[in-house]
């Protein structure tokens, strides 16, 4: 049956009962800083992942997606849980996870509509999974608070749908606004609204790159932290200072270098917010940029692509910094602009990159003006 545009009662043949929605995040600085047990500085962007739900009373539950294919629609029995490859994994998390503690979770009709891209690095995944539980806990009346609801959303995306994610964007789209930034320490989460300067604005620029080893490389880099910090005798690199710069230089080749950015781009990230409560625009910029080439040189995970998308933004005038953002090996760049002129740099951008054959870069966040 096709689903595409088509509203919950015309799904289902009856009224919604609960709404309830989630943003997609972008992450300012704190780049594979999470599974380190470290800090991330993500902020909430304008998409969102709505949800609509209804309860039914047949145990069954049937999901209704726009975002797959233009429209799909699926459905499993509530207790019944299994993983099977698809996006359903990430509704048959949220009510499994629930349901292992404790919550006993009915049969429900469900729709789904986002405006956060899906697989661009904005964190459709986790919007999603937020907003489901939110929907859950308005459906429910389950008494459960916003870090509560990123725990199962997180236990929902890496122990059952199978992701090795950390705990960022869960938190970010549970707690999360547009107008602040959301200091975590991933260890604790424990966190802080650090409000975000008027004068600037937040361009987020896709590079149009995927790498098909992404997820590869990404369980790579954590297996070579973990070594890392086994060799620096600490539980996590976390752990490290940045004094210990001699013992992490004696780390043998990689491992130098990927402890490097784990321990700077942490300092990095208090940085960030004390030059954010400073109104140092100047400075957070230039934290983008030193982020950006410890993610290209000691963590590798930029590409030649991404490099260019980064150095053209930081080249424009009314940027303050530049960086790749999100797990790497393509996705896309944040850039800190002045108030006013992102829409302008994200158009410079998009027609320089654009020169070389084959490249097409989007403009996701700071469009359009004109
Ligand atoms: P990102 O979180 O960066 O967008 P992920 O690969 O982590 O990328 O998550 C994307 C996956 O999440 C999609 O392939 C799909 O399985 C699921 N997903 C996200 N949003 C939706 C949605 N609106 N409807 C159905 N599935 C979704
Ligand atoms: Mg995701």
């Amino acid at each position: 049956m096709t689903v595409n545009g088509k509203c919950f009662e015309a799904v289902f043949g009856r009224p919604v009962k609960v709404l309830a929605e989630a943003p997609g995040r972008v992450n300012l600085i704190g780049e594979h800083t999470d599974y380190n047990g470290g800090y991330v500085l993500p902020t909430a962007i304008p998409q969102k992942t709505r949800v609509e739900m209804a309860p039914r009373d047949d145990g069954l539950i049937q999901i209704a997606t726009m975002n797959v294919r233009g429209g799909a629609q699926l459905s499993y029995r509530a207790g019944e849980e299994s993983r099977r490859g698809l996006w359903l994994d990430y509704v048959q998390g949220v009510t499994a996870v629930l349901r292992g503690r404790g919550v006993a979770v009915p049969g429900f009709d469900a729709r789904i509509e986002s405006t956060v891209p899906l697989g661009s690095g904005l964190s459709s995944s986790a919007s999603l999974l937020v907003a489901l539980a939110r929907a859950l806990r308005a459906m429910l009346g389950l008494s459960i608070d916003d870090v509560e609801i990123a725990r199962i959303a997180h236990a929902a995306e890496h122990d059952f749908v199978g992701a090795p994610v950390g705990t960022m964007d869960q938190m970010a789209a549970s707690l999360a606004d547009e107008s602040t930034a959301l200091l975590i320490d991933t260890r604790t989460l424990a966190f802080e609204r650090i409000p975000l300067p008027a004068e600037a604005e937040l361009l987020v620029v896709n590079s149009g790159v995927t790498h098909q080893h992404a997820s590869g490389d990404y369980k790579a880099r954590r297996a070579e932290c973990e070594r890392a910090a086994a060799a620096l005798g600490v539980p996590q690199l976390r752990d490290v200072d940045e004094v210990a710069e001699q013992r992490i230089a004696s780390l043998p080749a990689p491992l130098d270098r990927r402890a490097r950015h784990v321990v700077t781009e942490n300092a990095r990230v208090l940085a960030a917010v004390a030059a954010l409560r400073a109104g140092d625009l100047g400075r957070l910029g230039e934290l983008f940029n030193a982020s950006h080439r410890s993610m290209r040189d000691d963590f590798e995970v930029s590409v030649p692509a991404v490099d260019d998308l980064v150095e053209s933004a930081q080249a424009q005038p009314d940027v303050f910094g530049a960086r790749l953002t999100g797990g790497g090996f393509g996705g896309s760049i944040v850039a800190l602009v002045k108030r006013g002129c992102a829409a302008r740099v994200g158009r410079a951008v998009v027609e320089a990159y654009a020169r070389v054959p084959n490249r097409r870069a989007t403009v996701l966040v700071g469009e359009p003006v004109s």
